[in-house]
């Protein structure tokens, strides 16, 4: 018979990587956290129109990506293909947006269907970050300094850069959006497919194209910065303005724009040359029109996703994953003859007493040999070998440093909890 094997671009997360993945969701929120944003929590299915409404009809996302289905009661759903707009329904359905600030984040799989790739699955993981209620730039410029607090955290600062770009209000988009169009009509011809087909539904998005041919058309095509409107170019200049204070190095990329309809003004991405084409490990910007189109009354919105199967692959090829991760167990516990229950009862005792320390036992009898080369092999630092004495007590027991030299130390059975905290003074 045939196995059954996981669904193409959805990938099992394995004992080996889960601590990496721990790392980096703790870092994150422990960041996030010292910036005083709280974790919220939504479905990963929604009605489809949710994602229509907001990502935008005409965006490969909504076109080509999503994994859509009819329930049995007939309703359209949609696996969520980004946390955003599940996050503006849920705050909005729960009454926290009006007229009130909230700092949010969240973290969890999402679905697209792509084509697989380095980088590029069809269930991937964001951590996201949303802000409601602030107009800003200084909001802005704190998203962009937690991420910059993050890469420092994790070693990766050298190894991202910021690109920035103001793409004005919608009205702005759309009358740009005219200007290119009559100009790209008349290299049609030359144009990639892609390219080709955008012109009719989404011709900011050819902008992004990575064609050669097309790029050297764009080359002398309008700029939507020449499109954008006065008023968020004070808040662009502003926000560069707050970047330079805080010392933040950017880059503005006039042909940064988003694949996600909803954004407006000020969007950024963090880029990396660690992995290829799927660089952007971190992208958002603000989106001040989406909680009113999703029928909430006005609030200014800014957010952003990280990927964070982008960037636990960087940290692994960078070999920043540090070394403490992969070792799991402290201390191993090897088993004499007849000392199951007392070696348990010990354990149980050295857990309550010391609850960060990690204890292993060992299961399934053999050996006392086999038992301390599986505790070599368990990345365990100590052996605790429980033994009965000649009379058949436990009075002592042996606490043997694993390691190139091991050492061993004979340990009166109720000195053992004082002699392990010497060991492990942070357990
Ligand atoms: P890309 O240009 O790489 O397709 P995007 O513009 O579609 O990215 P967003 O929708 O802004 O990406 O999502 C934010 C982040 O989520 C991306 O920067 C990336 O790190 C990650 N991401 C997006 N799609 C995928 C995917 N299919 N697989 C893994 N990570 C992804
Ligand atoms: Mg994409």
């Amino acid at each position: 018979m045939n196995k059954i094997q996981a669904i193409r671009g959805m990938n099992d997360i394995l004992p080996n990587e889960t601590p990496l993945w721990l790392y980096f969701e703790s870092t994150v929120q422990r960041v996030v956290g010292s910036y005083g944003y709280r974790e919220i929590r939504f479905p990963v299915l929604e009605q489809t129109q949710l994602f229509k409404r907001s990502i935008g009809e005409v965006t490969d996302i909504v076109e080509k990506e999503m994994y859509s289905f009819d329930d049995r009661n007939g309703e359209n759903l949609s696996l969520r293909p980004e946390g955003t707009a599940c996050c503006v329904r849920a705050a909005d359905e729960h009454g926290l947006l009006y007229n009130q600030q909230q700092r949010l984040w969240y973290k969890g799989p999402m679905f697209r269907y792509e084509r697989p790739q380095k980088g590029r699955y069809r269930q991937f993981h964001q951590f996201g970050v949303e802000a409601f209620g602030m107009n800003g730039p200084d909001i802005d410029v704190e998203l962009i300094m937690l991420t910059a607090r993050l890469w420092q955290e994790l070693g990766l600062t050298a190894h991202v850069r910021l690109e920035i770009n103001n793409i004005g209000t919608s009205a702005d988009r759309k009358e740009f959006g005219a200007a290119l169009v009559s100009f790209l009509q008349a290299h049609e011809e030359a144009l990639d497919a892609d390219s080709k087909r955008r012109l009719g539904s989404n011709p900011l998005r050819i902008l992004d194209s990575k064609v050669p041919s097309t790029q050297a058309i764009l080359a002398d095509a309008p700029v939507l910065a020449e499109y954008v409107s006065a008023q968020t170019k004070a808040h662009f200049a502003e926000l560069t303005d707050l970047l330079d204070a805080a010392g933040i190095a950017y880059i503005v990329n006039p042909k940064l724009v988003r694949g996600l309809d909803y954004y407006n003004n000020m969007v950024f991405e963090w880029i990396t040359d660690t992995l290829g084409a799927q660089g952007t490990v971190c992208a958002g910007g603000r989106y001040d029109g989406l909680v009113e189109q999703l029928g909430g009354r006005a609030t200014p919105g800014v957010g952003f996703a990280m990927g964070i199967e982008r960037l636990v692959l960087m940290l692994q090829e960078l070999d920043l994953v540090p070394a403490a991760l992969t070792q799991v167990i402290d201390v191993y516990v090897a088993i004499g003859e007849g000392m199951g229950a007392k070696a348990i009862a010990l354990a149980e005792t050295m857990r309550s007493a010391l609850p960060a320390l990690r204890v292993q036992l060992n299961c399934g009898g053999g050996k006392m040999n086999n038992q301390l080369k599986k505790a070599f092999n368990s990345g365990a630092t100590h052996a605790l070998v429980i033994e009965a004495d000649e009379q058949g007590q436990l009075s002592q027991v042996k606490l043997r440093q694993l390691g190139d030299e091991p050492t061993t130390e004979q340990v009166p059975v109720n000195e053992l909890l004082s002699k392990l905290k010497q060991h492990f003074p942070n357990a």
